[in-house]
């Protein structure tokens, strides 16, 4: 196991533009505001997203595109560093007519978004490849 230690720096509440992609907004806020490392958290609704899982023995992702009209019931991520540039890396689960569906966020046309961003002021972990699972980790 591996820690990194942090001490909070800045909490900011974010709302997204409609109809903008999602992590596209994050992104360039956490660069315009030169932010390396951070937790994010949200909820909100989406008009259609690219979400996916990781397929462990395949080692690459599988995607699907969901043009569902959906809520964002729970958002979650981190920020630190890959291949020098700030790395937002997202989860989300949406729900749509009582159904859910959820994995590693690629892409969402926004709907309205709420997000939670807390910046952490400390030495940024950096995503290297990983040889046993194939991801990119800290
Ligand atoms: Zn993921």
């Amino acid at each position: 196991m591996k820690a990194f230690r942090f001490d909070v720096r800045n909490a900011f509440f974010l709302r997204l533009d409609y109809g903008a992609e999602l992590l596209s907004q994050l992104k360039e806020f956490l660069i315009e505001n030169n932010i390396k490392s951070a937790f994010v958290t949200g909820i909100g609704a989406v008009i259609s997203a690219e979400i996916g899982y990781y397929d462990q023995k395949r080692r690459e992702y599988v995607k699907k595109r969901f043009t569902e009209r959906s809520e964002i019931l729970s958002l979650s991520g981190n920020v630190s560093l890959f291949e020098g540039g700030t790395f937002p890396h997202v989860h989300v689960v949406l729900g749509y007519d009582n159904r859910l569906y959820g994995g590693h966020l690629f892409s969402a046309e926004v709907f309205a978004c709420e997000l939670f961003v807390v910046e952490l002021l400390g030495s940024p972990p950096e995503r290297r490849h990983d040889e046993q699972t194939g991801l990119n980790l800290w």
